[in-house]
C-alpha cells in the first residue's frame, strides 16, 4: 500500500491495572497528537489505541470514558490477562487495518512520548521501523539496571539478535505490520522478532522516566519467566553446549585414560578402581554427546515447528505486490 501523507498513525498502548496511569498518559498522548495534526505531520484520522489485558481494576471503564470525551481514543480489551507481548501484539494487530504505522508505548509514561516526534522524522525517512532505545536509565532502581543489563549480555552470549536498551517502544509501519502478522508462534517475544523483519531501520534515543501511577506489573518472577521465554524462543545453543561438553569430557577421558592405565601398570591401585574409573569417564561422555545428538534434531524440530516466514521481500519490480 502506497502511504499517504500525512500518515495516518496509531499508538498503541498494553494497559493492565492501569487506572490511575491511564488518564494522565492520554492527556499527554492526546495533546501531541493533537498538535502533531495541528502541523499536518499526521493524519487527522490518527488515533490512540488503549488494549486493555484483562485487567481487574476499572481500567476497561476508563478507557470508556476517555473514548467519550475523546473519540480519537479507542480501545479493545482481551478476555483474560494474556501478558504485555500477547496484549501488544493484539493492539498492533488490530490497529494495522487502520493505519500506515503503528507506534507502541507502555501505558506508565515511562517512555517519553516527546521521542515520537523524532520517530515519525525517521519514518518520513524512509525507516520501516524505528526502535526507542533508552539513552540513560537513571530512573529505574540499582536492581532493575542490573538485572537488565544481565538479561541483555544473556541474550547476546545466546546469539539472539536484540537492539540493546530496546523495550517495546517503537514505531512500526504498516508493511513491517504485515510481515510481522506472518511470525505466528505461541511463546512471543516481540524484541526478538522485531530484528528479523529486516527493511529499514532506525533508532532514536530518550530518557526513561519514572512511571506516572501505579506499580510495575514486571515484579522479578515475571521479568525471569520472561527472559527465559526470549532465550528458549530464539535459540537452540544450550543443547549445542551439550554437546560440546561431551567432546570435551571425552578429550578429558583420554587423559584420565592415560593416567589410570598407568597407574594401573605401576600396581597403584586397588582392584576394581582402573576399571570403574575409565567406564564412569568413557560412559559419561558419551551419555552427554548422545544427549546433544539428540539435541540437535530437537533443534530442528523447533525452529520447524514455529514456521516463521522463510524470507520477507523487501521489494520488486514490474511486478504488483
Ligand atoms: N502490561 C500488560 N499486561 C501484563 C503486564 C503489563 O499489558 O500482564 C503492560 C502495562 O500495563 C504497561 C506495560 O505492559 O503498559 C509495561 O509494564 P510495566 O510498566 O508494569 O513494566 P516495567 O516498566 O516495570 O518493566
Ligand atoms: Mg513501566
Amino acid at each position: 500500500m502506497e502511504s499517504i501523507t500525512p500518515p495516518v498513525i496509531a499508538i498503541v498502548l498494553p494497559c493492565y491495572n492501569e487506572e490511575k496511569a491511564l488518564p494522565e498518559t492520554i492527556k499527554v498522548l492526546s495533546e501531541l497528537c493533537g498538535s502533531l495534526k495541528k502541523d499536518g505531520r499526521i493524519s487527522e484520522k490518527s488515533f490512540i489505541i488503549c488494549v486493555d489485558d484483562g485487567s481487574s481494576d476499572k481500567t476497561w471503564e476508563v478507557i470508556d470514558r476517555l473514548h467519550q470525551k475523546d473519540k480519537n481514543v479507542k480501545g479493545i480489551t482481551l478476555a483474560h490477562n494474556r501478558g504485555h507481548q500477547y496484549a501488544l501484539l493484539a493492539g498492533l494487530m488490530t490497529a494495522k487495518e487502520y493505519c500506515n504505522a503503528a507506534i507502541s508505548i507502555d501505558a506508565d509514561l515511562q517512555d517519553d512520548p516527546n521521542a515520537i516526534v523524532e520517530m515519525l522524522d525517521k519514518f518520513n525517512d524512509g525507516a520501516e521501523i524505528v526502535y526507542g532505545v533508552r539513552s540513560s536509565r537513571s530512573s529505574d532502581t540499582w536492581f532493575k539496571r542490573n538485572s537488565a543489563r544481565c538479561f541483555y549480555k544473556l541474550q547476546s552470549i545466546m546469539g539472539l539478535q536484540t537492539i540493546y536498551d530496546h523495550a517495546d517502544y517503537r514505531l512500526m509501519s504498516r508493511r513491517a505490520l504485515d510481515i510481522l502478522s506472518q511470525y505466528r508462534e505461541c511463546n512471543l517475544f516481540l524484541r526478538g522478532i522485531v530484528p528479523l523483519i529486516g527493511l529499514e531501520t532506525a533508532i532514536v534515543y530518550y530518557n526513561r522516566n519514572p512511571r506516572v501511577a501505579g506499580e510495575s506489573k514486571y515484579p522479578l518472577k515475571k521479568m525471569l519467566q520472561f527472559s527465559i521465554d526470549g532465550i528458549t524462543s530464539f535459540s537452540a545453543s544450550p543443547m549445542r553446549w551439550i554437546f560440546g561438553l561431551g567432546i570435551g569430557l571425552l578429550l578429558l577421558d583420554i587423559m584420565v585414560s592415560i593416567y589410570v592405565l598407568i597407574s594401573y601398570l605401576y600396581g597403584e591401585t586397588v582392584s576394581g578402581w582402573s576399571s570403574l574409573m575409565l567406564s564412569v569417564w568413557f560412559l559419561g561422555s558419551i551419555v552427554l554427546i548422545s544427549l546433544g545428538v539428540v539435541g540437535e534434531y530437537i533443534g530442528k524440530i523447533f525452529t520447524e515447528v514455529k514456521a516463521r516466514p522463510r524470507y520477507n521481500i523487501k521489494n520488486s519490480i514490474g511486478l504488483e505486490l
